[in-house]
């Protein structure tokens, strides 16, 4: 949380922030610091801070007691900024990797109402190093004193236990039974807890609405293996209670912003066809993408167009079967869950108003990357084996895009007649998916939760397994994308470029001046997001971004500055990623997906020949490079000196 440090603040650096550093062996603070503003990375926060934090970090193990997690959140976190809810959890990840294995740093971010209360104890960076002894939550309160950290042992009924009892523990304990929800939480499902077999655990936070309806409807810090991270240090879940909520209101500008957040245009895509004529949420991208023969679909090889049509959201939202409620978090009217009810006793009712107030049980949310990579991409088409796979892994605690992109490669696998692995799961086997699941996540699996690189590097199949540095990829295709390996979070939320080839009508896919230009100058902007804390599918654009700080804050800013400190936190991640000694050739694709080869030369793509990939590989990382110097960041990119582990 930014606090002014005089009554009239004029600028950014009248504010400060306080940083914590807890060393979790000891259960105690190292430091404490009232951290001033230095310059708009510092306050638009989130990554913009974190960077900086790890850049004074030496890390050649994820794992390793010292090596750090920094939660934190962005200016607009807990404020009446529209989607300002973010919470963000950075550090060294387990899964992107160099080939030599030195872990590359990242984030993952979440909405929820854990990133506001967490603010509201009066956190600005919370830095955790060690490891607890035993099983424990960290529990961190708001006092008049400032923000008070203990560490706290865990029940033994909870160690191993899933996502959903561990919430169901800490809301009863933690809150008071009176409806004003003062504590929200981040845990993890038993994946986090097995760290040493699964890389690629998430963190999950409660909601509002979860808390109210005893519904598992979470929001996830899910890629990158933080949850790995935090299970590492013996933390099972994060508390942050306050009873203040500090919410910052804005002046007058910020009624119209909101206004065009939650019901203008720029959101419309997130929003159910009953909220001012939206276009679906997410999950619409399945039936685009697969209009256009570019949908994931057994392991990322679609082999024509509307190939996963029972499992679209469109036919499952128009079916008898199901009752669709679009449902949100805290204040925010995009409300872009797509929640899946059943239909009550009697039938659905034709009038959607009365059919959202009377239906069954709840079965699950549409959200595209978790619903098509544990669908389509697995051959999966019965929208209720769907809905329960998706489902399954937020209870477990997975990053559901690496564990279901793990099991498409498997399947892929055996599909191959390379041999028999995974008890021989195969392309459209739901019952062996939900094992293997439950084995993985329960560290019955010694291999099969380090990622796809890893699992390839020891049984084979390094040319369809599907991944850049060591992060599988979202549900998006890599034929379509060469940004992807340019990604500095590793998947897609940090490059824009997984959508040009179907949405830009420009597009000129064989052009190797396009997609540099793409990823050099545009497609990096989407990490605006991951500094000020509003949510990615408000698609706020900069000038929106800077009123509303100076609708909030009080102070001016511009679009450029936004522009500005997000190139910088995007070419601080590359310049870290340097330290780590990754070498060109590792900005890679998979060998399969080139024209050529048996994913390169689909019916509805094929133009990414090897080529192509190189000479944008080659002019991309001249140009980062060079920024890297020019912004100053090369002291950063020498490589450390420790060794891999
Ligand atoms: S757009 Fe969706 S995820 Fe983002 S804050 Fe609103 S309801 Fe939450």
């Amino acid at each position: 949380m930014l606090k002014p440090v005089n009554g009239t603040p004029g600028d950014v650096t009248d504010y400060s922030c306080t940083r914590i550093e807890y060393d979790l062996a000891a259960g105690r603070e190292v430091s404490v610091e009232d951290h001033r503003v230095q310059d708009d990375m510092d306050f638009l926060g989130g990554i913009g801070r974190s960077f900086k934090i790890l850049s004074g970090y030496d890390v050649s193990d994820p794992f390793a007691p010292d090596a750090p997690l920094v939660i934190n959140t962005g200016c607009f976190t807990g404020t009446q900024f529209m989607t300002g809810l973010r919470a963000y959890f950075s550090g060294y990840s387990p899964l992107k990797r160099t080939r030599a294995g030195m872990p590359m740093p990242v984030w993952s971010a979440m909405s929820g109402s854990f990133g506001r209360k967490f603010s509201y104890t009066g956190i600005g960076d919370l830095i955790l190093t060690g490891r607890a002894a035993v099983p424990s939550f960290l529990v961190i309160r708001q006092t008049d004193d400032g923000p008070d950290i203990s560490v706290v042992e865990a029940p033994s009924h909870l160690v191993g236990a899933r996502v959903r009892e561990k919430m169901f523990y800490l809301d009863e304990r933690y809150n008071d039974g009176d409806k004003n929800y003062h504590a929200h939480f981040a845990v993890l499902g038993p994946a986090g807890e097995n760290w040493e077999t699964v890389w690629y655990a998430a963190v999950v936070g409660s909601t509002q609405e979860q808390l109210m309806s005893g519904e598992d409807k979470w929001r996830f810090a899910g890629r990158l293996g933080m949850g790995s991270v935090l299970g590492s240090k013996n933390i099972l879940g994060i508390v942050a209670r306050a009873e203040t909520d500090y919410y910052r209101k804005g002046d007058d500008r910020l009624k119209a912003i909101n206004n065009e957040i939650g019901r203008g245009e720029q959101s419309r895509g997130y929003r159910h066809p009953n909220n001012r004529n939206g276009l679906g949420g997410t999950g619409k991208n399945s039936k685009i993408l697969d209009g256009f023969g570019v949908l994931p679909y057994r392991n990322f090889e679609p082999p024509g167009e509307n190939v996963a049509v029972p499992v679209h959201l469109e036919t499952m939202r128009e079916s008898d079967d199901f009752i669709v409620i679009d449902k949100s978090c805290y204040g925010c009217q995009i409300t872009c869950h797509q929640d899946f009810y059943d239909v009550p006793e009697g039938g659905k009712d034709p009038d959607w108003r009365k059919a959202r107030r009377n239906h069954g049980e709840y079965l699950g949310r549409f959200e595209f990357e978790p619903m098509e990579l544990s669908g389509a991409n697995l051959g999966i088409l019965d929208p209720h084996d769907n809905l329960e796979l998706a489902r399954l892994d937020d209870d477990l605690g997975f990053d559901t895009i690496s564990a279901n992109v793990v099991i498409s490669f498997l399947m892929d696998y055996n599909a191959r007649g390379n041999g028999t692995v995974a008890d021989g799961v195969t392309f459209g086997d739901a019952e062996g998916v939900r094992r293997l699941k439950e084995d993985i996540a329960y560290g019955r699996e010694r291999l099969f939760g380090k990622g796809v690189r890893a699992i390839a590097e020891e049984i084979g199949g390094e040319a369809f397994a599907m991944h850049a540095k060591g992060v599988e990829f979202s549900a998006y295709l890599g034929q379509t994308n060469p940004g992807y390996p340019f990604a500095v979070a590793g998947g897609h939320m940090s490059m824009r470029t997984f959508l040009l080839y179907v949405m830009d009508p420009d597009c000129k896919p064989d052009s190797a001046d396009y997609w540099v230009r793409n990823i050099t100058e545009e497609g990096w902007k989407m990490v605006n997001k991951d500094l000020h804390g509003g949510c990615l599918f408000t698609m706020a654009p900069p000038d929106q971004v800077s009123e509303g700080i100076e609708a909030v804050f009080g102070v001016p800013f511009s679009a450029e500055r936004v522009l500005d400190a997000t190139y910088r936190a995007h070419i601080l991640g590359f310049a870290l990623e340097q330290k780590q000694g990754i070498t060109p050739d590792e900005y890679d694709l998979p060998s399969d997906i080139f024209v050529g080869q048996s994913k390169g030369d689909l019916p509805g793509v094929r133009f990414l020949t090897r080529e192509l990939f190189e000479e944008v590989r080659t002019r991309v990382l001249e140009r980062l490079h060079r920024d890297v110097e020019t912004l100053g960041y090369g002291d950063h990119a020498a490589p450390a000196s420790v060794q891999a582990v």
